[in-house]
């Protein structure tokens, strides 16, 4: 018997997540919604007026996987040097604007793909109008973003804090700015640290609109923390199948968070990229140092994109039954002779001490060998 692989691991009924029906909105070229990939945003913390230095920053978050990158455009400096940055990326550039709605449109004609902004703060009709109009002229979307740190006062006095029902008032009022400007190419956030209190309005929300929702746990906190803070907030919300596009915030570089939103999106089956190592938490039986082999070979490895599972296991206490389930699996056995396993099979012994190389060009070969068959596939249909 072979192993499953990823792919069909993630296709077991017991596993699929039925997913919130919603419209579906383009954001450049990636598919915001409907039945598209749930895609994995950040955003760069340089000065965006420093264009080089933006660009570089943004080159490692599409290296880590970035589906779409969000730059802030505080000012005229940073719009003018969005255009440099859209043209430099690889990937969709939202624009962030926060009051001001000249540098809305400036972006929009930059050639931000998507205008990150609340119509309601922007002031007049008129200034609403042209912001639409220049998001239509140029093929820009938007994202309503509200903050439970930023809800309207009116709000706030009627409800007494911030609440679900406050969040998604204020989320529905600026939608209807959009809608009665005849602009629904849109997506929503209700963002709030507190994780039952996103949840809940993220909940609320999804059950009032078929919009598109950009899910987050806003000010997570620290890599550790906000990791744990975000993956039980946005895994509460991704395992009922609501959230189309997500952003893991963290003060911590932005490539991180694209990792943390891919590990995230993997854990729950949501998608697939790259390796994904199962590897025991060690203890006295160990046959060979496997933190350490576990942190070298996810640098190692961190260039896969395709979907793999690599089992990195100290013993045949769990490595064999790992190994089954895994495309590759690896067993610390006694006096330094392990066992390498390929498709749930054991393959043969490994005696050499180079374990993280020897794994990483097993992986490296069935890479591709997948790419071949899949070019394969693809000339014999063409
Ligand atoms: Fe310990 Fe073996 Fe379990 Fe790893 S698999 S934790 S080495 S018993």
């Amino acid at each position: 018997m072979s192993a499953p692989t990823s792919e069909a691991q993630a296709h077991r009924s017991w596993r699929q997540i039925p997913r919130r029906k919603s419209r579906q909105i383009k954001v450049g070229n990636v598919l915001v919604g409907g039945d598209a990939p749930i895609s994995v945003q950040s955003m760069t913390n340089t000065l965006t007026s420093d264009a080089q230095a933006t660009l570089a920053q943004i080159r490692g978050m599409e290296e880590a996987g970035a589906d779409l990158i969000r730059v802030s455009c505080p000012d005229e400096d940073s719009t003018s040097a969005l255009k440099e940055i859209v043209r430099g990326a690889k990937v969709p550039i939202i624009a962030d604007i926060h009051f001001h709605y000249k540098r809305g449109i400036e972006a929009a004609q930059a050639g931000a793909a998507c205008l990150r902004i609340n119509p309601g703060n922007i002031g007049s009709n008129d200034r609403v109008r042209e912001v639409v109009q220049a998001a239509k002229d140029h093929g820009c979307a938007m994202r309503i973003g509200v903050n439970a740190g930023s809800l309207e006062s009116e709000l706030l006095e009627k409800y007494g804090e911030p609440c679900p029902e406050a969040m998604v008032e204020s989320a529905m009022r600026h939608a209807k700015i959009l809608e009665d400007h005849d602009f629904t190419n849109f997506k929503i956030s209700v963002k709030a640290s507190d994780v039952f209190l996103a949840v809940a309005s993220y909940k609320a929300l999804a059950a009032a609109c078929d919009y598109p929702l950009h899910i987050g746990i806003t000010e997570a906190g620290g890599l550790r923390a906000g990791t744990v803070k975000s993956s039980i907030g946005l895994g509460m919300l991704l395992s009922e199948g609501i959230g189309d596009t997500m952003r893991v915030s963290l003060s911590a570089e932005p490539a991180e968070e694209v990792r943390v939103g891919f590990d995230i999106l993997k854990t729950l089956g949501l998608r697939s990229r790259g390796v994904t190592i199962i590897s025991c938490p060690t203890c006295a039986r160990q046959n060979y140092d496997v933190i350490k082999t576990v942190e070298a070979l996810e640098k190692r490895l961190a260039h896969i994109t395709t979907p793999m599972t690599l089992s990195v296991i100290g013993c045949v206490v769990n490595g064999p039954g790992e190994a089954m389930m895994t495309d590759i699996g690896f067993t610390g056995g006694g006096k330094g002779t392990h066992q390498v396993y390929l498709d749930g099979q054991a393959a043969h012994r490994l005696h050499s001490e180079d374990i993280v190389e020897h794994l990483a060009g097993l992986v490296e070969k069935k890479v591709a060998k997948i790419i071949e068959e899949k070019d394969k596939t693809e000339n014999a249909a063409e």
